[in-house]
């Protein structure tokens, strides 16, 4: 884990390889070294071939477990435990080449083995740690209703026990991943009234449940459609699928929501300056009117105000993630929250101004721009919206909030 100050300063590694390296330990260094090989060896040349395709590259998966970068900053059942530090970095080199394989770090290593290793029993992470890890299994997530989504509280699915069984009905929309996921977490009201934070409970509901169905899969701007419209009708499950303690549910939410920002902000500005950085690399070649692009002020201010963006939000994602990792990882939750809505936001803004840049190219698919655009377009909405994070933001500075965790994982309001 890094901790600054513990051992000498290794000298800069490799141009802006590393401004972080001050901070990470040695073994952190060189993973961030592995996965920047990787990527630009093993990623980079072939990317082309399934960009635009409907499908993650799911056969990248073994590689990516084979390089430690599937279980994340956890400690304990084999996982590998780094800091929020090292991670948000290394989801920053994933996403500089390719921005899908930051997501699916983000939700398969941070959302899910986040979720099971904060809030899972011994049991579950005993089962499930290993699979996250060799990436050989994982869970959709289930929380956004046709009627509800930032107001989760007020969330329509219910259940009731009976016996050693819990009883779940009710619909679930936007559940990414369900093409594949042999289970989604479910999240479903088992206590108190609409708007109470606490009394919902998460249950791990095996797909192929009966009663379990998926309704269609939602086709969205950002094409794989794998999200899915479930209905769970007398959905039974055993009482060990209660995650996260009976009624704890938001509090679960509110927890791997938090830890996943951090890494999820460091991906997008990945994207942000692999936009950037093609964009002044081509304004440089392209000389339309005879004189290359990068000599026109119209090119260069508009990027140098994105770059001066991009440098200083890495200095707040530095400054955010390492204090998680000194203090805690909820004790600078209004930090995150800033580092992300205005990373998502940036990353967008970034890949636009490279396609404006780039012209007719730019648009293109033989470009990476709008498949950029297209992946963190969605952050702006999803895990907790801009507003949503603004309104969080905000809640810290007027006082309706305090940094801190969930109390016993429960939720603070409930919001996302
Ligand atoms: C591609 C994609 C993948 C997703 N994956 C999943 C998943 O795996 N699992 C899952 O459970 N959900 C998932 N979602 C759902 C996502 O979490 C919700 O869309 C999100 O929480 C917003 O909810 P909503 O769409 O119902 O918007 P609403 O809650 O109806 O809000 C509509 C708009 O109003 C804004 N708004 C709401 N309240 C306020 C306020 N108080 N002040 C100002 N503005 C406000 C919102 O930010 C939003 O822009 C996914 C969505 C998408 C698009």
């Amino acid at each position: 884990m890094s901790q600054a100050g513990s051992a000498p300063v290794p000298p800069p590694v490799e141009g802006d390889f590393y401004d972080v390296a001050a901070l990470v330990d040695e073994e952190d260094r060189l993973l961030l070294k592995r996965v920047r090989t990787f990527m630009e060896e093993h990623v980079a040349p072939v990317i082309n071939v399934y960009w635009g395709k409907a499908e993650f590259p799911f056969e990248v998966i073994p590689a990516m477990a084979e390089l430690g970068i599937a279980g994340l900053a956890y400690h304990g059942h084999g996982c590998p435990g780094r800091s929020f530090l090292a991670d948000g970095f290394v989801a920053l080199e994933l996403a500089r080449i390719d921005p899908s394989m930051a997501t699916f770090m983000g939700v398969h290593g941070g959302l899910a083995m986040g979720s099971i290793h904060l809030c899972g029993s011994e049991e579950q992470k005993a089962e499930w740690v290993p699979k996250l890890l060799e990436g050989t299994s994982g869970f959709a997530f289930g929380i956004t209703e046709p009627e509800h989504g930032s107001d989760a509280t007020h969330m329509e699915t219910s259940a009731y026990r009976d016996g050693d069984e819990w009883v779940i009905n009710g619909e679930k929309t936007w559940s990414t991943g369900m093409h594949k996921a042999p289970f989604e977490l479910i999240f479903a009201r088992t206590s108190g009234d609409a708007g109470d934070g606490e009394g919902i409970t998460a249950f791990l509901v095996p797909t192929k449940s009966p009663g379990f169905e998926v309704v269609e899969f939602l086709w969205t701007f950002n094409m794989p459609t794998d999200h899915a419209h479930v209905r769970l009708t007398d959905v039974r499950v055993p009482h060990a699928s209660v995650f996260g303690g009976e009624g704890k549910g938001l509090g679960v939410v509110q927890l791997f929501f938090n830890e996943n920002r951090i890494r999820q902000a460091a991906s997008s500005l990945g994207a942000a300056e692999y936009c950037l950085d093609r964009a002044i690399a081509y304004a440089g070649e392209r000389a339309p009117f005879g004189k290359p692009l990068s000599h026109n002020q119209g090119i260069q201010f508009p990027i140098v105000e994105l770059v001066t963006q991009c440098e200083m939000l890495r200095a707040l994602i530095r400054q955010t993630a390492w204090k998680m990792d000194e203090y805690g990882a909820f004790s600078v939750s209004k930090e995150v929250s800033m580092c992300n809505y205005w990373a998502n936001r940036l990353c967008c803004e970034a890949a636009d101004r490279a396609m404006q840049v780039f012209g007719g190219l730019g648009y293109s698919r033989h470009q990476q721009f709008e498949h950029i655009y297209r992946h963190h377009r969605r952050y702006r909405i999803t895990e907790g919206s801009e507003e949503i994070q603004m309104r969080r933001v905000a809640g810290y500075l007027f006082g309706f909030m305090r940094q801190q965790a969930p109390k016993g994982v429960t939720s603070a309001d409930g919001q996302r």
